[in-house]
């Protein structure tokens, strides 16, 4: 996985790593925080079949982009053919759900973007049935 670390990313980290915390609480913090961000993004696997086993193949992941799945297929996968398929993010699932304070959603109500109903040119109310938020804040 060949992880560009973003932004907030980054940020969020040093903010850890500024807490007065024993070494050891600050790893699980660390590992936990940045556990968290790798759930957010979207992955990619590589699919594999063999040619001449009955169609049985091996598939490989998570890469962190499609070029990285496709560099990996061309330098290791030999005999065979395969492809590579989009992983939606475990925690952007969870998060659609329930809602989560994070980068991109909605400060008001922490449904994400795309929940929210266009009004116009932007983003307006919530358009979960339970939900009461009227704008779209983003959270940055
Ligand atoms: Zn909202
Ligand atoms: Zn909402």
């Amino acid at each position: 996985m060949k992880v560009t670390p973003r932004g907030h990313e980054v940020k969020a980290v040093i903010d850890i790593m500024e807490r007065d915390l024993t070494a050891d609480a600050m790893a699980k913090a660390l590992i936990k925080e940045v556990a968290e961000m790798l759930a957010m993004r979207d992955w990619y696997a590589l699919t594999h079949r063999f040619k001449l086993d009955k169609g049985n193949g091996v598939n490989y992941g998570p890469f962190a982009s499609v070029i990285e799945a496709q560099k990996a297929a061309e330098k290791w996968i030999g005999a065979g053919e395969g492809g590579w398929v989009k992983l939606y993010s475990p925690g952007q699932l969870e998060a659609r759900a329930v809602g989560k304070k994070w980068i991109g959603y909605c400060q008001t109500c922490t449904h994400a973007k795309n929940l929210h109903l266009m009004d116009g040119s932007r983003r307006g109310k919530c358009g979960l049935s339970n939900c009461r938020c009227s704008s779209f804040i983003e959270i940055k």
